[in-house]
């Protein structure tokens, strides 16, 4: 079946590395010490370096891999306001102020990025098409509504439904139940946006070492000192922005972080009629399942973006390939013969309160888990957190002082994942 489905050029890694390759930023010489030290060169890590290099911080940004290697330049570039709980879940846990302001955190999250695109005038083809969110039964079509109709006050959000017979003005299937348009979300080019920062940083003073994997990290008298693959460092703070690809650096971040694989293809280049028919706007899609489908057109409306999990354990993106081929085509009957030029994956971040965390732990700052969602969040929070590490009160978020759940048998390998993937896929089958 592979062979067929593949392109003659298929490739395993990200489309969008085609446009932006990954930067080649050499090996540049480590400094004995910085005032401060990002460990994570995605958006989480370079946002906090361009906070603290503007702030007159002497600044260091280290990776394991090429900058960028991690979700950034993986993703959908899909932008939604990131808060997964609704906020009668958050007020139950946390109470109705707290929730507030947890779910007002993820309006600023989309403000915030609208607004940092235009300053700093990041080409990365960012729009405001809206995102078109299917209902994948009748069930989920009438919940999405009541949701919309009553939405809690002052939390608003620009939103209306499409019923099913009008359907077809957003998306060419007969696959869903109708659906709602989140008028205010928001799609980017993530590998022309983390190229964007990367550069703003590198203008700041920072250097930023890849294939430079931080292996330990000791309190000293002055900070911290950092053990690298290349060397030692000293510095006197130490943002960790690592993410889904947290590990043995930091085992209490590790235990608290759900490393889930996400994937996603890209078709080739359909025909223009055809791609109008199917997706006659640029909106960004999802749809109501527990394990959901996100796709998009890609900026330049030649290919279908299609992403989600696909099965229950991590597999290999030939795999993958085949198996989210099958879902387009379940949604698109059209795309059966259509082939894959481009399969990949990440690991993205979950929690166990499904939120996002920053703050500081034993002295060391931290932003991460985002629950698949951090487009905007991850820029967001590390611009924060870089406010945290300059004493400024405008790094304050609603997320600070809130406990970072983890669970007595979870150590950072999610052993639970197939069993609860295979939950969740029966529960999107019945009519709920
Ligand atoms: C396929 C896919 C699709 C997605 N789609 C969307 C979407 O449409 N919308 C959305 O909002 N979000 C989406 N996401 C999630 C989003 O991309 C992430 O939440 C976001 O990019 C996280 O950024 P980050 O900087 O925190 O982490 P990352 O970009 O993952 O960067 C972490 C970095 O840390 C480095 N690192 C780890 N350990 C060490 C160490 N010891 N030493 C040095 N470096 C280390 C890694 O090499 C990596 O580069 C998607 C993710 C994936 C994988």
């Amino acid at each position: 079946m592979t062979s067929t489905l593949l392109a003659p050029d298929f490739k395993s890694t990200p489309f969008w590395w085609e446009r932006t390759p990954r930067p080649a930023l050499g090996a540049p010489e480590l400094p004995r010490a910085v005032d401060v030290a990002i460990v994570g060169a995605g958006y989480t890590g370079l946002c906090a370096a361009l906070q603290v290099a503007r702030g007159g911080r002497d600044t260091l940004v280290l990776d394991a891999e090429d900058a960028g290697y991690g979700c950034s330049s993986r993703n959908g570039g899909q932008i939604s306001t990131s808060i997964k709980p609704t906020f009668a879940e958050l007020a139950r846990q946390h109470g109705a102020e707290k929730a507030f302001s947890i779910i007002q955190e993820g309006h600023n999250t989309l403000a915030w990025i609208t607004q940092f695109v235009a300053e700093e005038r990041i080409d990365c083809d960012f729009t405001v098409p809206g995102r078109f969110h299917a209902a994948h039964n009748a069930r989920q079509y009438e919940r999405m509504a009541r949701a919309i109709a009553a939405q809690p006050r002052g939390l608003e959000v620009a939103a209306h439904m499409v019923p099913r017979q009008e359907q077809h003005k957003e998306l060419g299937t007969d696959a869903y139940f109708g659906g709602a348009v989140f008028e205010q979300h928001a799609s980017l080019d993530p590998g022309r946006f983390h190229q964007g920062l990367l550069e703003r940083v590198l203008h700041a003073g920072t250097a930023i070492v890849p294939h430079c994997a931080v292996t330990r990290i000791e309190r000293s008298s002055s900070g911290f000192t950092l053990s690298t693959t290349r060397g030692t460092v000293k510095a006197r703070d130490v943002v960790v922005a690592t993410n889904g690809y947290t590990g043995e650096l930091t085992p209490w971040l590790r235990r608290r972080v759900i490393p889930i694989g996400s994937y996603i293809i890209a078709t080739e280049t359909l025909p223009p009629a055809l791609m109008e028919r199917l997706m006659p706007t640029q909106r960004i899609l999802s749809d109501s399942r527990r394990v959901v489908y996100y796709y998009r057109p890609s900026p330049d409306r030649t290919r279908i973006l299609f992403g989600g999990r696909v099965t229950s354990g991590e597999t290999s993106p030939q795999i993958s390939a085949a198996l989210l081929h099958r879902s387009l085509t379940h949604i698109f009957p059209e795309l059966a013969d259509i082939r894959i030029s481009h399969s990949w994956m990440g690991f993205v971040a979950y929690t166990f309160d499904t939120l996002a965390h920053a703050g500081q732990h034993e002295g060391i700052y931290y932003a991460m888990g985002y629950c698949g969602s951090g487009v905007s969040m991850a820029g967001y929070l590390g611009t924060r957190i870089g406010q945290q590490v300059l004493g400024l009160a405008e790094g304050r978020t609603a997320f600070d002082n809130l406990p970072f759940p983890t669970h007595p048998l979870y150590g950072g390998r999610p052993w639970f994942l197939p069993a609860a993937v295979a939950w969740y896929r029966l529960l999107d089958r019945l009519p709920l």
